[in-house]
């Protein structure tokens, strides 16, 4: 453990669990309190473990104990294959709707209105992958905070 004489005193990861289930003396919590305040780090893995709580509903992140939740929130592996997983489906889709509205394009025995209705359906699904892509870079930035804490 660090120095006490710092300000902001010891990273309280090992205390969050507890503070978020109410375990802990009025000491205890204060520190937490006081430190959240202070280190941006902690006050992320905090919210962090807040969300995590509101996933699993009732139970106690205690008694789920901290190497469950810390895999949990910590496989980098896993996020870094779903990452290019969804690079790879989204690109392979893009890739995809691209032919098939150049087939369209360049077939004349199809109605301009059959096209411009088609056009409107993959313009539509383009811009949901677009927000979709969004939330993901959000999620990783997001991600990267809890690289640097853990
Ligand atoms: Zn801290």
């Amino acid at each position: 453990m660090a120095s006490k004489n710092r300000t902001i005193g010891d990273h309280v990861g090992a205390l969050l669990s507890g503070y978020i289930d109410g375990e802990l003396t009025q000491q205890e919590g204060q520190r937490v309190e006081l430190h959240c305040d202070a280190c941006a780090d902690c006050r992320q893995e905090l919210g962090d473990l807040r969300a995590l709580r509101d996933d699993v509903g009732n139970a106690r992140l205690s008694e789920m104990g901290e190497d469950v939740w810390r895999e949990k929130m910590d496989d980098t592996t896993v996020r870094v294959s779903r990452g290019i997983g969804w690079l790879l489906f989204i690109g392979g889709i893009l890739i995809a709707a691209g032919m098939a509205i150049y087939e369209f394009i360049i077939d004349s025995s199809i109605e301009p209105w059959v096209k411009f209705l088609f056009a409107a359906i993959y313009g539509g699904l383009a811009l949901l992958f677009l927000s979709v892509l969004r939330q993901r870079l959000l999620e990783r930035k997001t991600d990267k905070y809890r690289d640097v804490e853990i």
